[in-house]
């Protein structure tokens, strides 16, 4: 018990003199989260498209999805 206050007063020690920006990108990731929306969500758009090679387009929910395997931008719904 001993050893591990030792260690966690060191690590506090430790990042007492950088920014918290650069401390530990884990205490902020929850607060970035919240402002900025995760990357699974997807687009909302009156009329979708394929951008690429890897683009294809699924009919769920009676809405038009597109999803890409490269690249998580083109994440696509068709809205309402
Ligand atoms: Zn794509």
């Amino acid at each position: 018990m001993l050893s591990l206050v030792k260690v966690f007063t060191l690590l506090i020690r430790s990042n007492a003199n950088k920014p918290l920006f650069n401390a530990s990108p884990s205490l902020y990731k929850p607060v970035v989260g919240l402002l900025y929306q995760p990357l699974r969500t997807f687009k909302v758009r009156t009329a979708v498209k394929c951008y690429c090679k890897d683009c294809y387009m699924v009919r769920r929910k009676g809405r038009v999805y597109v999803y890409c395997k490269s690249n998580g931008k083109h994440k696509q719904r068709q809205g309402r």
